[in-house]
């Protein structure tokens, strides 16, 4: 049983994303939809397709043959459309970002990019945030200097940490080398050290996932990199965290069996293939909309013996393409 509690708020915020109108529906069943869900992707190639540098002045751009071998890493998720409710026009998608307060005083705001939601005369542009206070451009050389430090990842911590950088050098290990002293890479060429991960879990991650993509970046910058690192960072975390042999598995399952498992989360009555009709119905239990054709682009394109449905090899070699970023995981997080 859910269990339910009442919270006293002077104020609620409804700040969900791709969420915002079932939150809105919450407070208001009968309140109109303003959020079109729609599919973004990115993707991440290696430094050299970027027209700066040596071979051009920034802004050039020339042609070249890009291999599918080279992104890094892909990723999708959903992007608010939003239409703004107080607005004379309530069908065009909103340029700006959208705030709207409802009768009972529910706060909504939402905007499809997120550069629309640092506004230019927002009260929070001077706003200090943690780590902001003792932070200054030439931080990372104390760094460098008090503690033995690798410069890239003296750099790292302090434009990622702010001066709550020293805490995260105050815990890393000695290497046992010559230079760097202190700070143990997770992987040759990230300037991410274990010692964030033991920072991370003070920090309440819980989660080896929470580690690669959020409190590092590592799964979004490149897939095998962070592969190849999962092992220690899940070693890390089980002592910090106490984990037995049997926790641990889970976070190093390998990765066919996590997609068999998502693939069954579609194929409910086990046919053995997914039909739109499934996607559609697990799009609905969390609330996202998607229009149909946006669907039968995202299908066809996974549907490689062009069937109609989507069978486990073929959903598994979608996966397994779009994790080593030889494919682009577009559309719903399947
Ligand atoms: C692939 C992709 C690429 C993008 N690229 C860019 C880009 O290059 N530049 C750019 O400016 N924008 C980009 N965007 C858009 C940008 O990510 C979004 O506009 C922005 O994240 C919206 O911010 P938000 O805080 O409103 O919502 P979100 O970032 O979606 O945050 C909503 C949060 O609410 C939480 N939540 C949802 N429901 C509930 C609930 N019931 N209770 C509690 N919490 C809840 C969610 O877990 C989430 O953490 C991209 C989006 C995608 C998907």
């Amino acid at each position: 049983m859910p269990l339910e509690f009442d919270v006293r708020a002077k104020c609620v915020i409804n700040a969900t994303g791709p969420f915002t109108d079932s939150v809105r529906k919450m407070d208001d069943e009968e309140v109109p939809n303003i959020c079109q869900p729609s599919a973004g992707v990115h993707i991440v190639m290696p430094g050299y397709y970027s027209p700066v540098g040596a071979l051009g002045t920034p802004g050039s751009v020339w042609l070249c043959t890009v291999r599918r071998g080279d992104v890094l890493a892909a990723w999708s998720g959903i992007r608010p459309l939003v239409t703004n409710p107080d607005s004379k026009d309530t069908q065009s998608i909103s340029r700006n970002h959208v705030v709207t307060v409802s009768d009972s005083g529910l706060v909504t705001i939402a905007a499809i990019r997120e550069h629309n939601l640092q506004a230019g005369s927002c009260q929070t542009m001077g706003l200090q945030l943690e780590g902001a206070q003792d932070w200054s451009p030439t931080l990372y050389i104390r760094l460098v200097q008090d503690y033995g430090l690798e410069s890239e990842v003296a750099q790292h911590l302090a434009s990622t940490y702010g001066d709550k950088a020293f805490e995260v050098a105050k815990i890393a290990q000695v290497t046992g080398k010559r230079w760097p002293i202190v700070g143990k890479r997770l992987v040759s060429e990230f300037p991410y050290i274990e010692a964030e991960v033991v920072y991370g879990v003070k920090e309440y991650a819980r989660t080896a996932v929470d580690v690669i993509s959020r409190r590092t970046r590592l799964a979004f910058l490149n897939v095998q990199a962070a592969e190849e690192a999962l092992p220690r960072i899940v070693d890390i975390m089980a002592k910090e965290l106490h984990w037995c042999e049997q926790k641990k598995k889970p976070s190093l399952q390998p990765l066919p069996c996590r997609y068999k498992k998502r693939f069954h989360m579609f194929d409910k009555d086990k046919k053995g293939f997914i039909t739109i009709l499934d996607v559609q119905r697990v799009l609905q239990s969390i609330s996202v909309q998607m229009d149909e054709n946006t669907l039968h682009e995202i299908l066809n394109e996974v549907d490689l013996n062009k069937n109609g449905q989507v069978e486990l090899n073929e959903f598994l070699q979608w996966q397994r393409a779009a994790q080593l970023g030889s494919a682009c995981c577009k559309g719903p997080p399947l």
